[in-house]
């Protein structure tokens, strides 16, 4: 199997309730509609990478139980390479159970479940498949102590790697920044891991030097409605997106980061900045319709220009 991306992270269900409000301690209240959706950052990166045409494949773990048989399903429906997803019998399938009510909050439980049991000895059955992948895409939804051997297995395959480090966690290992090609990482990340205020261009531009200058290839920090900055050694510039009635932009980063594992892959000559204008295309895309990966657009929805 030749492969051009592959995302080793997580897979989560979630189970949606809406309902007029949030219940109290101990009371049961009649919700108004309840929806299964498919999230997990990792997953989302790459069922967006497969609908733009990449062969992408999962590294994951997920339970032996209907969330994770449904899950795989839906892998295979958005043309996502199952063959490195397991199924174990000692955790349940990460789940988010969410209450939303009609003012939009929500009250959320996150159980990580069999996402925190992908271990390093897991990652060898992708290894033969790295020496003709393109690109390793990892975030920190599952062990940061897996996320980084997978790194630099990538490296030592001559792979391209693009590091997202989400969920933020205060204090990342140094080693994540060495081995990330593309260091790609949204405000309130950038925030925590440099403790840099970043509410502006010009302040995400200072954060973005430091994250760099801690030995990443690149730094892409995403922006929101601003689209993002990318900065290199040989400079840094700000990419601005269309302005767009965005709904819902749940998951746009995970878009935003799905494409760019595509155009790494597809493109590897193009500039790092056409590629992030791209994807700032792509995920704009995403933020018009609600759902995560349900918002994520196909090949066929998207300018022949993208491609
Ligand atoms: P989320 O946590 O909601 O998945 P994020 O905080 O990780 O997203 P953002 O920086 O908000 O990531 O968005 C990622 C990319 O999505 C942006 O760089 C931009 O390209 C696109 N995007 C997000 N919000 C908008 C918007 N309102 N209009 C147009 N594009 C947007």
């Amino acid at each position: 199997m030749t492969l051009d991306v592959i995302v080793v992270g997580s897979c989560m269900t979630d189970l949606v309730s809406q309902a007029p409000r949030l219940p109290k301690a101990g009371e049961t209240i009649h919700g108004h509609k309840f929806f299964i959706g498919f999230g997990g950052k990792g997953a989302n990166q790459c069922v967006q990478a497969a609908r733009l045409g990449a062969e992408s494949a999962m590294v994951c773990k997920v339970g032996k139980d209907f969330f994770g048989d449904n899950y795989i399903q839906n892998f295979k429906d958005s043309g996502v390479h199952t063959d490195f997803v397991q199924q174990t019998s000692d955790a349940a399938t990460g789940a988010a159970s969410i209450i939303v009510n009609d003012a939009g909050e929500n009250a959320i439980v996150i159980v990580a479940g069999a996402n925190m049991l992908l271990n390093t000895e897991d990652l060898k059955h992708m290894q033969p498949s790295l020496i003709c992948a393109k690109v390793l895409v990892c975030q920190l939804e599952i062990s940061a102590q897996t996320s980084l051997k997978a790194l630099c297995m990538a490296r030592e395959s001559g792979v391209k790697t693009i590091f997202n480090p989400a969920p933020a966690i205060p204090f990342l290992d140094a080693e994540f920044y060495k081995v990330s090609d593309v260091f790609c990482c949204n405000e309130s990340e950038a925030e925590l891991l440099t403790g840099c205020p970043v509410s502006s261009v010009d302040e995400a531009q200072r954060a973005g030097q430091n994250l760099l200058a801690r030995g990443c290839g690149a730094v892409i920090l995403t922006l929101g409605p601003q689209g993002c900055l990318v900065l290199q050694a040989e400079g840094s510039k700000h990419i601005p997106t269309e302005a767009v009635t965005a709904v819902d932009t749940t998951g746009a980063g995970d878009s935003f980061i799905g494409a760019l594992a595509f155009y790494m892959a597809y493109f590897p000559k193009m500039p790092l900045e056409e590629m992030a204008r791209r994807a700032n295309q792509v995920a704009a895309v995403s933020v018009q319709t609600m759902g995560t990966q349900t918002s994520f657009p196909f090949k066929k929805d998207l300018p022949a220009a993208l491609f």
